[in-house]
């Protein structure tokens, strides 16, 4: 296939998510009683930035690299949400990804509207300066519409702790006194919290953990494959083992392994790059799409967007999905899912301990108090189980389905603090 017609087929698949997101929103808000108007309100971001970021290159030249921000909706509070550095990185998933954390954050009930940030850039290729140049000429490029009390970015898809610390250093020297609060996921001397990094994989343990319960299986010797090894799929690795669950099956960007008996979790996650790539050290891996079809009880896709479409829908032989990346199972898919009988917990819920985390770490900068490791994990534990059961009796309630019951859970908030406000 040519360069351009991979970028075509890119631009398509995040126009698709854009779409069937739009599709379920308004799905959501007829279910709950809004008029149309309201859909018009939440169907698109409230405001969308494009930056163009010159870099200075180690090797002398310069390279503009775009970048985006997203603001769903500031009904309910400062918008909240990640940057990702990624060579697919679109206007149309950007836009997609902020309206998932007003999602997300209504479910969690944080005091947060949704935003997103994204750069097109290939981090894997890039120097350490040169990534440090592109995150402060980002925060540069964002800055008149970001803040403590305004838009707080995190990390995503390829940023990290040391990411946010250089934007976090930006910002401050912009306005000329320490702030914390702009940013989360920012290392711990810097203000970050405890069990931040582990959020995201907490956050599904936790869902993982409420699932077995409601279909009657046993965590204990549960067979589980989690396709992705980056933070959310690596250590939920590594607490599904603790637990005493069976990982059968793992993959990373180059591939999969699976092994009936268990795998070696502890020797996978020490041989693990810092990308998460693992799988190329093997010569017995198989494609990401055949681990999909392996059997097992517990699949967690835990990588990228479309993994199950209405082509594999059918073959997947686990009873529970619980979905640690955003957008893994298209509309279709969940349909073939939820008709065979699969438990399927969605994105927004299964991955909505990272910003609930982010919420503690903004919560802890803003009082300047700083909460134990177990403190934190209690509080997560709260949001999570209250956040499931809310969507699972609601699933129940109006008769829908896990993905169109966290919808109307997670818009309900926005929609109301819209209507408050006289916007609708
Ligand atoms: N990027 C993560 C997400 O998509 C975390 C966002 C945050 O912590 O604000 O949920």
């Amino acid at each position: 296939m040519s360069e351009k017609q991979v970028k075509k087929d890119e631009e398509k698949e995040a126009l698709n998510l854009f779409l069937s997101t739009q599709t379920i929103i308004k799905e959501a808000l007829r279910k709950l009683g809004y008029p149309g108007d309201m859909y018009e309100l939440m169907k698109e971001p409230q405001r969308m930035l494009t930056v163009r970021i010159p870099v200075k290159m180690d090797n002398g030249s310069v390279k503009v690299y775009t970048g985006y921000r997203s603001q769903h909706n500031d009904a309910v509070g400062p918008t909240k949400g990640g940057v990702r550095f990624h060579p697919e990185v679109s206007e149309e998933e950007v836009k997609a990804l902020s309206i998932w954390m007003t999602l997300k954050c209504g479910i969690a009930n944080l005091p947060y509207g949704g935003g997103k940030g994204g750069i097109i850039c290939d981090p894997r290729t890039m120097s350490f300066g040169e990534l440090e140049r592109l995150s402060r000429g980002y925060v540069r490029a964002i800055s008149q519409i970001v803040g403590p009390t305004k838009d707080i970015p995190a990390p995503d898809v390829y940023t990290n702790s040391q990411i946010m610390a250089w934007m976090m250093d930006e910002y401050s020297r912009l306005r000329e006194f320490d702030s914390p609060g702009f940013i989360t996921g920012k290392p711990i001397v810097l203000g970050g919290s405890q069990g931040r990094e582990t959020a995201t994989a907490q956050g599904v343990t936790i869902c993982i953990e409420e699932a077995v319960k409601k279909k009657g299986i046993k965590l204990q010797n549960a067979r589980i494959i989690i396709q992705g090894f980056g933070n959310a799929g690596s250590f939920l690795a590594k607490f599904m083992h603790d637990a005493g669950a069976k990982v059968i099956g793992i993959s990373d960007a180059h591939g999969g392994l699976y092994n009936p008996d268990g795998l070696d979790i502890p020797y996978l996650l020490d041989k693990r790059d810092s990308f998460g790539m693992v799988t190329n050290l093997f010569t017995d891996a198989i494609t990401n799409e055949e681990l999909l079809e392996k059997d097992c009880d517990i699949l967690v896709p835990a990588a990228i967007a479309n993994q199950i479409t209405a082509k594999n829908a059918h073959h997947i032989q686990a009873s529970i999905v619980v979905e640690a990346a955003n957008g893994p199972t298209t509309i279709d898919a969940t349909k073939i899912l939820n008709e065979r009988g699969v438990l399927l917990v969605p994105d927004i819920l299964a991955s909505a301990g990272g910003v609930t985390v982010s919420y503690f770490e903004w919560v802890q900068n803003n009082q300047g108090y700083y909460w134990p490791e177990k403190e934190v994990a209690k509080k997560l534990r709260n949001v999570m189980v209250n956040s499931f059961e809310t969507i699972y009796q609601t699933a129940a309630a109006h008769k829908v389905d896990m993905r169109l019951a966290a919808y109307m859970t997670g818009i309900r908030k926005s929609a109301e603090a819209s209507r408050f406000r006289g916007w609708v």
